[in-house]
């Protein structure tokens, strides 16, 4: 249920004063969400907060390891395709 923090977080700060339920913690500027607090923002809005704020696609993934702002969706530059090998 609860949202994660990937290596691609640039700790830019915007997430961590705006959750709702202070679960994202922060130690030598690695961003983690506890997951005993994260919600994913239930009754805070549509979007969880720290994924509408935050400004890197792939930071924020959800359990399944779905991107919650995928490759293309904040640039709006479509993801490049693999070069042939
Ligand atoms: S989804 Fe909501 S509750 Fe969970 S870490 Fe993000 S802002 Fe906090
Ligand atoms: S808003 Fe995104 S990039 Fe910024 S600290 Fe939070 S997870 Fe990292």
């Amino acid at each position: 249920m609860a949202l994660i923090i990937t290596a691609e977080c640039i700790a830019c700060w915007a997430c961590e004063p705006i959750c709702p339920n202070a679960a994202i913690r922060v130690k030598n500027e690695v961003f983690r969400i506890d997951k005993k607090s994260c919600t994913r923002c239930e009754g805070y809005g549509d979007l969880p907060q720290c994924v509408e704020i935050c400004p890197v696609e792939g930071a924020i993934i959800d359990d399944e390891g779905t991107a919650m702002n995928p490759p293309g969706s904040l640039t709006g530059i479509p993801p490049r395709e693999p070069l042939p090998a």
